[in-house]
């Protein structure tokens, strides 16, 4: 196989390269190891655009944070993917850490952040009611917002094959050999010859850096976990509430989610195995017990999940994104933690330019800047929804019950490309199995609509990955 430009990874940073970069009259091809994309640490995070007043002024961090924000809400509307300007507030419960609130804020100000206000604990109850009741100050930013990060992710993904990006899944990587002019590229499903490739492998990112360069990477996977409520729980906030950030991160945050649910995580525990996503009882108590020291009377009986995301966090603290010093054509987006949600469409539009400054391209005639959700008559009027299914039957025949998810959406899901083809592949793409009985009463179906769609026997659906065969006999 031969391209122009290889990107390595399909979270939402390799997708938003892809994005852009498809954009310009130029090969792109991306290889991810799962079997969708949006199946690493994309998928399992807390869905937060964050203002950017945290991040170190100066840092790749807080630039690429703030200007993702910006671009959010407009992004939101060219791809249509879920996004919610909620605000967000930064609790400060004691005087003495007046200063260091003082200094979060001034550090937001100085990066240009906008909408950010000081609020006295009397303020900041008025708009959120629910707060714990030790307050001294709070720090409001009005930019803060909330978003789908599979919505996101995938329509990236979708715009950037409807610009004629090819999507190669179940392709590891597995070594990298410099030519005269680009890359071979080895790989599970062979050899891939490329002028560019781009490194945004997520908390394995360092291992592709480290094939071609001598200025060695080393991330280490710090571990977050959460607890998702019901819908029910859904309006307990209206703003996502974080503590005072502190050595390491931002700390547990409580927050609605853009689906209505309530969100509370994460952890933050460095793990050695880059695969371990389990969570555990004890850090579940620790979470419980932070999260309930910002916001009073938090319905932990409605959870109806838990899980957990790894951060990818490198030795130097911040984003590595660009050309590789010592390997020409080789572009870094590694060590992309959080804020790395929110900063993605900034990355993938700057490193999208500089390939094509590298490559000598200049943007195709006729590119596709928007693409459009799949329907969902839950979210229409009775009188549309009538409309809709009278010329679409199968939108009528409802799976999940618990979201109301039809037949016709799962079958669009997989009939799109890149399209689903496992359980957690339509679930990311329709929220069928996401409710409150987390695919209790839907998996049986949602499974035999993806046996027909993509030809296969029952027995060989999976939940994700080859390997998770949801039965093994019909
Ligand atoms: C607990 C937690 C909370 C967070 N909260 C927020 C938040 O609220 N807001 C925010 O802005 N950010 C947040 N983040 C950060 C954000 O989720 C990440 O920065 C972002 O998802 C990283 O995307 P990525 O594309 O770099 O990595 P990933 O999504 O992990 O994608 C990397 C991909 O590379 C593939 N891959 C790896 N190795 C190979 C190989 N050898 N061959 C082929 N493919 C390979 C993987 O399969 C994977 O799909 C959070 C992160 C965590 C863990």
């Amino acid at each position: 196989m031969k391209t122009d430009v290889l990107i390595i990874g399909g979270g939402v940073v390799g997708c938003s390269v892809a994005r852009f970069l498809s954009f310009y009259d130029i090969k792109v091809m991306l290889v991810d190891k799962e079997e969708d994309v949006c199946s690493g640490t994309s998928k399992a995070n807390s869905a937060i655009v964050h203002a950017g007043f945290d991040a170190s002024f100066g840092s790749l961090k807080q630039k690429f944070n703030i200007a993702g924000s910006k671009m959010m809400e407009e992004l939101s509307k060219e791809l249509d993917f879920p996004y919610k300007r909620n605000g967000s507030m930064v609790l400060c419960k004691y005087k003495e850490d007046e200063p260091q609130l003082r200094k979060v804020y001034e550090n937001g100000i100085k990066g240009g952040v906008e909408g950010l206000k000081l609020l006295t604990a009397d303020e900041a109850r008025a708009i959120e009611p629910g707060l714990t009741d030790e307050l001294y100050m709070a720090l409001l930013a009005e930019s803060g917002a909330i978003v789908c990060p599979f919505g996101l992710t995938i329509a990236m993904a979708e715009n950037a094959a409807a610009n004629g990006a090819e999507f190669i899944m179940d392709c590891k990587v597995e070594d990298i050999i410099k030519q005269e002019d680009g890359y071979l590229v080895k790989t599970g499903k062979g050899d891939i010859l490329t002028r560019v490739v781009v490194n945004a492998a997520g908390v394995y990112a360092d291992a592709i850096h480290n094939m071609v360069s001598d200025n060695k990477l080393h991330i280490t996977a710090r571990k977050g976990e959460y607890k998702l409520m019901d819908k029910e729980a859904g309006d307990h906030v209206s703003h996502t509430i974080f503590l005072l950030p502190g050595k390491m991160g931002k700390g547990v945050l409580v927050s609605p989610t853009v689906h209505g649910n309530l969100l509370a995580g994460p952890t933050a525990d460095d793990v050695d195995d880059k695969e371990e996503t389990a969570t555990h009882a004890g850090s579940l108590e620790e979470l419980t017990a932070k999260a309930s020291d910002l916001v009073k009377d938090i319905p932990f009986y409605n959870t109806i999940t838990s899980f957990s995301g790894l951060r990818a966090h490198e030795e130097g603290g911040d984003f590595v994104v660009g050309e590789c010093d010592d390997a020409a054509g080789f572009f870094d987006a590694a060590g992309i933690e959080s804020p790395g949600l929110t900063a993605a469409p900034a990355i993938g539009e700057y490193l999208a330019a500089k390939i094509a400054e590298y490559l000598g391209a200049g943007q195709k005639d006729n590119l596709i800047r928007k693409r459009r959700a799949i329907p969902s008559p839950s979210e229409m009027s009775p009188d549309e929804r009538a409309e809709y299914i009278r010329s679409n039957p199968s939108y009528g025949a409802i799976v999940c019950r618990c979201e109301g998810i039809s037949e016709g959406e799962i079958r669009e899901a997989i009939r799109r490309k890149p399209g689903a083809v496992s359980m957690d592949g339509v679930k990311r793409r329709v929220r069928a199995g996401m409710g409150r009985c987390q695919a209790g009463f839907c998996t049986p179906r949602t499974m035999e609509i993806l046996a027909e769609e993509l030809g296969i026997d029952m027995t060989s659906v999976c939940k994700n990955r080859k390997g998770s065969e949801l039965i093994k006999a019909e």
